[in-house]
């Protein structure tokens, strides 16, 4: 598997985590929400609320799960 670059997106607003952005209110929120975008390749999963937390889908890296 060759992994190009990497780039770190944040999971909630999909910006890059060293670009100007600040991402502080963004973590905060991911407390309480689930990522909207794919911390591996910035993709936009797809989310959904269960009862227990929620799943993420990235058509990429799978499921994740709170
Ligand atoms: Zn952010
Ligand atoms: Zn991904």
């Amino acid at each position: 598997m060759t992994d190009p670059v990497s780039l770190a997106v944040c999971p909630r607003c999909g910006r890059p985590l060293d670009g100007p952005a600040a991402h502080d209110a963004c973590r905060a929120a991911l407390e309480l929400e689930p990522p909207r975008f794919c911390g591996d390749c910035g993709r936009r999963m797809k989310v959904q609320v269960v009862p227990t937390g929620w799943t993420a889908t990235c058509v990429e890296h799978g499921i994740q799960t709170s």
